[in-house]
């Protein structure tokens, strides 16, 4: 056995223990399956083309043929698959079954080659221990150039995919090209030379490296891992939808949320490669054909938070565009509701100050006379005798008590007490602002006079007497006078409580005075 088969034994043992790694990996990702189905097809092959070379009877050499090709054409399978589900695609029973017609078809061949001649030309068995020695034939070159072709678009594939990757994916997706591409490129120098040059087949010995490669990605850059993981689990599990349109409006990849809200919203079930219109709907494909940005679509009764990016290569050029789609409908429903709601509580609010301001009014105001009442009158004196204080005016305080008021409730009854004293109020308000007036108390009044001193408070509160005693009432039945007593700021007080009191006593001075009579504080 020379230092060639001997490297060749010791890649059919580095392959078969990657291919043992990679299998204790298959249900991370489905691109295990296939890499492991390939490390097992070059262990196979190493192992071939090891007892080949290790002086076997003829018959045994012929059968181990069929063993080796065996292992070369089902590593081209599977390492077709590989890059198929590295790149992210799935294994579908169809893609494995046609990936399997060649391998069939060289087992076929071979076993009619005796009498055909047509994959090898020539084969002798030479030498003690036998040696094959062969010459290709015209079906060996077709196996070969099928092969060559299946690995080429594997490379070809990987090669695409890592232009555009970033990163760890990048790397990884290197070191698989480097493994794929490695044996490629030596099996050619190994088919081309002639059997004189070399008479072993070496490319599984290149498996070697490759078999170290692969374990080096999976073990250290955990390939087996990230990976399809990156696609398989994060779109494919996203709960947006996901569509990928070319430049060409086609899409050319959905995931199983994008299936899902195209059949919700009625389109009918949608095929990769089909134009974004026929696939999602005129209004949808309008939407995401608008470019980029994001944007709310209304489709019936159902809405679309809709945001649309452009992929460009590396060298800027828009290869499509990314649409990830979101059904908005029960977001857009709360939130009419709670606008609604908000709407309501504001309106409410609404009524419920209007109606406080009401009742405040209300409070203030005497139901019978409809004058101010004592609520909040000396409040509102306070405040104007600051401000009075203030700009230097005086301000005056008439208290005016209708006499024997309790006679006229005695002698006319209640209602016509009430009359004559909404006579006495209306009398009051034309001889003085509305703000001015206050009912006091029964049959008692306040006028305030303001910028008015006592003197002018005195001039006017005579105009009130004789006004008053001119009041006819319960068809001239009632008439009656009144008393006043006059205060003013500042001389009698600069209080709400000074001046009243003071005004009270000049009232009581004027009833002990005889009634119907003004007089001023002292
Ligand atoms: P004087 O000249 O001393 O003021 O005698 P007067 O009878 O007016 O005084 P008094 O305080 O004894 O009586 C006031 C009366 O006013 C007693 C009360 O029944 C009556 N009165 C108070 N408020 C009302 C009211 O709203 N309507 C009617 N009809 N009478 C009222
Ligand atoms: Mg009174
Ligand atoms: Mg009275």
């Amino acid at each position: 056995m020379g230092a060639l088969t001997l490297v060749v034994a010791l890649a059919s043992v580095v392959t078969a223990v990657t291919a043992a790694l990679t299998w204790q990996r298959r249900a991370r990702t489905s691109a295990a399956v296939p890499l492991t189905a390939s490390l097992v097809s070059v262990s196979v092959w190493s192992t071939a083309v090891v007892m080949l070379n290790t002086g076997q009877r003829p018959a045994v050499l012929d059968a181990l043929v069929h063993v080796q090709y065996l292992g070369i054409t089902g590593a081209v399978a599977a390492n077709r698959l590989f890059a198929h589900t590295v790149t992210g695609g799935r294994l579908t029973a169809r893609r494995v079954l046609l990936l399997c017609v060649e391998p069939l078809l060289v087992q076929l061949a071979l076993l009619a080659d005796p009498a055909t001649r047509l994959f090898y030309a020539s084969v002798e068995h030479v030498g003690d221990p036998p040696v094959r020695q062969t010459t290709l034939g015209p079906l060996f070159w077709a196996h070969a150039l099928y092969s060559y072709a299946v690995v080429a678009t594997g490379v070809a594939v990987l090669a695409r995919r890592r232009r555009y990757a970033t990163g760890l994916l990048r790397r990884q997706l290197g070191t698989v090209l480097l493994a794929m591409a490695l044996p490629a490129s030596v099996n050619v120098v190994t088919t081309t030379l002639p059997a004189e040059v070399l008479n072993v087949d070496t490319t599984p010995a290149v498996f070697a490296v490759t078999g170290l490669l692969f374990a080096f990605s999976v073990l250290r850059q955990d390939l087996l891992h990230l990976l399809p993981v990156a696609r398989g689990l994060v779109v494919d599990t996203l709960g947006d939808a996901v569509l990928v349109v070319d430049g060409q409006g086609r899409v050319v990849d959905l995931n199983p949320a994008a299936t899902a809200l195209l059949q919700h919203l009625g389109q009918p079930p949608a095929a990769v490669g089909e134009a974004l219109e026929a696939v999602a709907g005129r209004a949808l494909a309008d939407a995401v054909g608008a470019g980029e940005g994001e944007d709310v679509v209304q489709l019936g009764a159902v809405g679309l938070d809709v945001r649309v990016r452009r992929i460009h290569d590396p060298r800027g050029r828009v290869l499509g565009r990314v649409a990830v789609l979101r059904d908005v409908t029960a977001q857009r429903a709360q939130q009419r509701a709670l606008e609604e709601a908000n709407a309501q509580l504001r309106r409410h609010v609404e009524t419920i100050e209007r109606l406080r301001a009401d009742l405040a009014e209300e409070a203030a105001r005497d139901p019978l006379t409809g004058l101010r009442n004592r609520r909040r009158f000396v409040d509102d004196l306070t405040e104007r005798l600051r401000a009075a204080a203030g700009g230097g005016h005086p301000v005056a305080l008439v208290l005016l008590d209708v006499d024997h008021f309790k006679a006229v409730n005695d002698t006319h009854g209640h209602a016509v007490g009430d009359a004559v004293l909404v006579a006495v109020a209306g009398l009051l308000r034309e001889h003085a602002r509305a703000e001015d007036v206050v009912r006091y108390g029964g049959e008692e009044f306040v006028v305030v006079l303001p910028g008015t001193d006592a003197a002018g408070a005195a001039e006017r509160a005579e105009q009130l007497r004789t006004a008053c005693a001119l009041l006819r009432v319960d068809g001239g039945a009632a008439r009656v006078t009144i008393s006043a007593g006059i205060a003013a700021c500042p001389e009698h007080g600069t209080t709400p409580d000074d001046l009243l009191l003071a005004a009270d006593r000049a009232l009581y001075a004027a009833k002990a005075g005889g009634r119907d009579r003004v007089a001023l504080a002292t």
